[in-house]
């Protein structure tokens, strides 16, 4: 699925390879000195083992006089050994599996870039997202590596930084941000600020030369999209949304089995994204920051979910909207927001979303043989996919064994591999772009009480990079 379409109005820009990182280890290195020599996680792990292993087998010459020769290695390790299980083909190290073949499948074997050879990110905004799931990410990531950060606090970057091994003078803030461009081992920006703030960081990380990661939703209005796919353009920069869920193993699955008709034709797609919102001075609930409510953070799951499952573009959306007009949480943005899509093949979608209940996060497919039914559909983890379908004359309820994989380490590794290969992403400025219009169609028909039609888009995925391979490579 990998190629390069020059012709492909979402744009091909040439990108380069780079990286590091590794993660904890035994011998003398000590934990920070093994970060700044290679990167966190198991890549660094691996490092520092062989390091061990190397030093463990040097030996110096005998000594003479004041001169010492440098030092000589003896024979390297020994060849193949039974009981030394595993098989190497390229850069891959797997096994054979301990179980029998109706245990079900090992793992995929890792495939990990040594440190040098990871794509460097630089993190922008080192909020909730960034420091609880975004950098701990990294740890499961095979191609990426942490290599600078901008924050506005200079003491949480600087724990943060030595927490990564990132170097002190890798740590900008907003105003000195701009330099990012002559700092060679940042090769991508990953913009993780309140919504109204992505188009300026973005445009700037491309005037860096940088190519860009930006986070859901791609912006606060459709001009503002516009503008940041133009930058990057200009700049010859690629530019991805983090649509997380698009790499995620079991929706990928579901997409994948319903796009196939394994049970017949989709007719229903329904999905619910809500929580109850917390502190009431935090920039979600501000609409100069948001843009919006429920809609545009929780509810772009259930719309970009809606999309990417069937893989076309509504003609038609109709939506209402409903806010307790006495909470103060919500003197700016929605509470909740239902609303309907309709696709050209005939499919109908149900969503809402809300900051005003208990947390609910559900997808579901309904086709003319089956019900699919994701539970904790949007979270960083926990999916559950449950296929009921006919068989026969009767009903049999399906869990397929998917594996949980880290969503940021899958989206990153995609991003990653995309700059390496100069492939188009998944999920590019365009697929913000089109849920960004989605949204305005849906406050106005909320707002005017009207389904609004919209132009018929024909052909699949038509905002979209090729599919990643398995494990979002
Ligand atoms: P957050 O409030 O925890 O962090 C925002 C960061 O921006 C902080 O470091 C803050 O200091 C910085 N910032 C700079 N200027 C600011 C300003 N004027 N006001 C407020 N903060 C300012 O937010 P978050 O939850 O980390 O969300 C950041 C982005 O990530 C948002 O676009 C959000 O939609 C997105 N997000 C995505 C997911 C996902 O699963 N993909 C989950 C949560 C958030």
């Amino acid at each position: 699925m990998s190629e390069n379409r020059s012709n492909d109005p979402r744009h091909e820009r040439a990108g380069d390879p780079d990286g590091a990182r590794g993660g904890d280890h035994g011998g003398n290195l000590s934990r920070r000195s093994l970060l700044q020599a290679g990167g966190i996680g198991v890549a660094g792990l691996a490092a520092a083992s062989a390091m061990a292993v190397a030093d463990a087998q040097t030996v110096l010459p005998a000594q003479t006089d004041v001169q010492v020769s440098p030092p000589v290695k003896t024979a390297s390790l020994p060849g193949p050994n039974p009981i030394d299980l595993g098989k190497v083909e390229g850069n891959k190290v797997s096994f054979t599996s301990l179980q029998d073949a109706s245990e079900g499948e090992s793992s995929p074997p890792s495939a990990l870039l040594p440190p040098d050879r990871r794509v460097g990110f630089a993190i922008v905004g080192l909020g909730h997202l960034a420091v609880q799931q975004i950098l701990p990410g990294f740890g499961s990531s095979r191609k990426a590596k942490p290599v600078a950060l901008v924050s506005g606090r200079a003491d949480k970057a600087r724990v943060i930084a030595s927490q990564y091994g990132i170097k002190p003078e890798a740590v900008y803030d907003y105003e000195s941000f701009d330099r990012i461009a002559q700092n060679p081992d940042v090769k991508v920006v990953y913009i993780v600020l309140p919504n109204a703030m992505h188009k300026e960081f973005v445009i700037r990380a491309a005037k860096a030369g940088k190519h860009v990661l930006c986070e859901k939703p791609m912006a606060t209005s459709s001009s503002d999209c516009r503008e940041m796919i133009d930058a990057c353009d200009k700049a010859g920069v690629k530019l991805m949304i983090a649509y997380r869920c698009q790499y995620e193993p079991h929706h990928r699955y579901l997409m994948d089995s319903v796009r196939k008709k394994d049970f017949g034709e989709m007719r229903l797609v329904r999905a619910v994204n809500g929580q109850d919102v917390g502190a009431i001075d935090q920039w979600r609930l501000r609409k100069a920051l948001s843009g919006g409510g429920s809609l545009p953070d929780v509810g772009i799951y259930c719309l970009n979910a809606a999309r990417y499952i069937t893989g076309e573009e509504p003609v038609e959306v109709f939506a209402q909207i409903s806010t307790p007009p006495n909470d103060p949480r919500f003197k700016e943005v929605e509470e909740s927001v239902s609303f309907q899509l309709r696709f050209p093949s005939g499919v109908l979608a149900e969503l809402s979303c809300s900051y005003g209940v208990h947390r609910a996060q559900t997808l579901e497919v309904h086709t003319a043989e089956a019900h699919y039914l994701m539970e904790h559909a949007f979270p960083y983890k926990g999916q559950r996919l449950q296929i009921s379908h006919k068989i026969g004359k009767s009903d049999a309820d399906v869990v397929p064994n998917i594996e949980q994989q880290d969503q940021f380490a899958l989206e990153m590794d995609h991003f990653a591999t995309c700059v390496m290969e100069n492939r188009v992403p998944r999920t590019p400025g365009e697929e913000g772009l089109q849920d960004q219009m989605l949204v305005e169609a849906i406050y106005q028909s909320a707002r005017t009480g009207q389904a609004v039609k919209l132009k018929p888009v024909s052909g699949t995925d038509v905002t979209r990079g090729p599919m990643p391979e398995n494990g979002a490579g």
